[in-house]
């Protein structure tokens, strides 16, 4: 008896407006209840300067591993409900404030390049506050076209990153 395969997923997940930190442990719980989905680890929340040239408060950022039966098209749109339902505004200027950011980092061993949906996420190698969380709960993630997590070396010309204490 086999039921639908189980894909491995991981989400980036961006706030920096109305207690970041709260919003992304909200999302946590927002990602688990995602049908056909199960949240099976997030990372510490680590707090990042804005990226994009944008006057704008800091962001906090984390990286959650997800086990779903949903295809990466349709737990997008899973993310960006989400998103909406937490109160982000589509159509706001790209890498500018927002509530909460998720972003499909990887999906299984899939490469995707559509108009909507590009996986992995093309900025995962250059995004210190990506690389950071996703070190710690998958080092030894093979991403495809970039390979091992681990592998990966920090950013040293990107904006300071530090984990965030409460
Ligand atoms: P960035 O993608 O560089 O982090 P952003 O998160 O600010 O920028 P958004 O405004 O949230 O960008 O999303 C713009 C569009 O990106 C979305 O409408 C979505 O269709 C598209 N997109 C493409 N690939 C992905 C992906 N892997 N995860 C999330 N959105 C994606
Ligand atoms: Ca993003
Ligand atoms: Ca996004």
């Amino acid at each position: 008896m086999t039921g639908p395969h189980w894909y491995p997923a991981y989400i980036g997940l961006g706030s920096n407006l109305q207690g970041p930190a709260r919003q992304l442990e909200d999302a946590f719980a927002l990602l688990h209840e995602i049908s056909q989905t199960r949240l099976l680890r997030y990372s510490s929340l680590y707090r990042s300067a804005p990226f994009g040239g944008i006057e704008q408060p800091d962001f906090v950022n984390a990286v959650a591993a997800l086990l779903t039966q949903l295809s990466a098209q349709e737990l997008l749109r899973e993310l960006q409900r989400i998103e909406t339902a937490r109160g982000r505004e589509r159509g706001a200027v790209r890498w500018g404030p927002r509530l909460l950011d998720l972003d499909l980092l990887v999906y299984s061993s899939q490469t995707i390049d559509e108009a909507e949906l590009t996986v992995p996420h093309p900025g995962i190698a250059e995004r210190n506050f990506v690389l950071l969380p996703l070190g710690e709960i998958a080092p030894d993630l093979d991403i495809p076209g970039l390979g091992r997590v681990s592998n990966l070396d920090v950013n040293l010309n990107e904006p300071a990153i530090s984990k965030l204490v409460n």
